[in-house]
């Protein structure tokens, strides 16, 4: 699966639910990793390709905010609530943090949270990989999954915008982070570029597992700047035309609207409209150079099935907003059924 943060922590929940349905641990699988989490013990092999086009350097420590997403929501330590970080959160340190002028004020980093942080900072520093560390975190929670951070180079995503916006203060691109949680994406984007791009190699683990994938699931996340990420790094597009498993897409747009966010500013920025299938046809036909062999969208855009399926793609509608576990797990049931239909 590939995923980015919120989309992609709610959909990976319904794959693990839906996994654990279709093909419970076996009984003699007691040491299965998941084994112990509650309803979600399952004999499939589910890796998450994780963005880290969002990941940054704040107030000394390395955030990788969509993989912390994910690894808290799987071990259901997450504020449901809230919709980001820790249940139970406190912010003392970003208090004082803010009193010595370190870091940025309208960015709180939660104290449980600066935990994770200063552990993944550490670990770094003592010479693991991003995805070493990614390892480490996830051994502190039995998450059913496995998630794999996309590259292990720093490819931090920059916003670059019109220096002569009153924002922008002369500056002409902003770290993704700055872009989306201080000016909420309101701030018209130029384009957005991924550092290091060039020299970025996927993880340890990560063609392996696409092209060992008996099936891909493309979660429904942000086309451009999560999913987007991932698949521009040099060696993941090409696995992914390579694999011999169907390649699956979820929908983020429902109805030309971005369920939770602002992932329409990205998709505006880069001339695709905030609609189902015009981020189908910005995906691509995997037959013609492009990602996708299936695409889910929902009820309400049942209309553009006929004519996704003319492009080539395997496509159909089914209920897309995933309210609570059942309607992911539902959800993530439907990507893998179409997934069988592809053959
Ligand atoms: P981020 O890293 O937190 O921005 O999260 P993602 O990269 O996973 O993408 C967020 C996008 O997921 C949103 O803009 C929505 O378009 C999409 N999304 C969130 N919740 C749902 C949902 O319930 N159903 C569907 N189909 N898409 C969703
Ligand atoms: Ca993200």
């Amino acid at each position: 699966m590939l995923a980015g943060g919120v989309g992609g922590a709610r959909f990976v929940r319904g794959v693990r639910a839906a996994c654990a349905e279709r093909w419970p641990a076996r009984t003699d699988d007691a040491t299965a990793p998941g084994s112990s989490s509650a309803g979600a013990a399952t004999s499939a092999d589910v890796t998450v390709i994780v963005n880290t086009g969002d990941d940054l350097w704040l107030a000394g420590v390395r955030l990788m905010p969509d993989f912390d997403s994910l690894l808290y929501a799987l071990a259901g330590v997450n504020d449901a609530e809230r919709g980001w970080g820790r249940a139970g959160e406190t912010e003392r340190v970003a208090a004082e943090l803010r009193e010595w002028g370190v870091g940025w004020p309208w960015f709180t980093l939660g104290d449980l949270d600066l935990g994770t942080h200063l552990a993944r900072t550490a670990w770094l520093r003592e010479g693991a990989t991003p995805s070493q560390v990614a390892e480490r975190l996830q051994r502190r929670w039995p998450l059913g999954v496995r998630l794999l951070p996309a590259t292990d180079t720093e490819v931090d995503t920059h916003v670059r915008i019109d220096p002569s916006l009153p924002d922008a203060a002369g500056r002409d691109e902003l770290h993704f982070q700055e872009w989306w949680t201080r000016y909420r994406a309101a701030i018209p984007a130029l384009g957005f570029e991924q550092r290091n791009l060039a020299e970025a190699r996927p993880a340890p683990g990560v063609v392996a597992a696409i092209t060992g994938a008996d099936v891909v699931l493309v979660a429904p996340s942000n086309p451009v700047v999560s999913i987007g990420t991932i698949v521009s790094v040099p060696g993941i597009r090409e696995a992914l035309a390579a694999t011999g498993a169907p390649v699956v897409g979820v929908s983020p747009i429902i109805g030309g609207r971005v369920v939770r966010g602002m992932a329409d500013a990205c998709l505006t920025a880069i001339g695709v409209e905030t609609d189902a299938a015009a981020v189908a046809r910005h995906y691509g036909v995997r037959s013609a150079g492009g990602l996708l062999d299936g695409w889910l969208v929902d009820g309400t855009d049942a209309a553009s099935v006929a004519s996704l399926e003319e492009i080539g793609l395997v496509a159909a509608s089914v209920p897309l907003w995933m309210r609570d576990l059942d309607t992911s797990a539902a959800l993530a049931g439907a990507a893998i059924d179409l997934a069988a239909r592809t053959r």
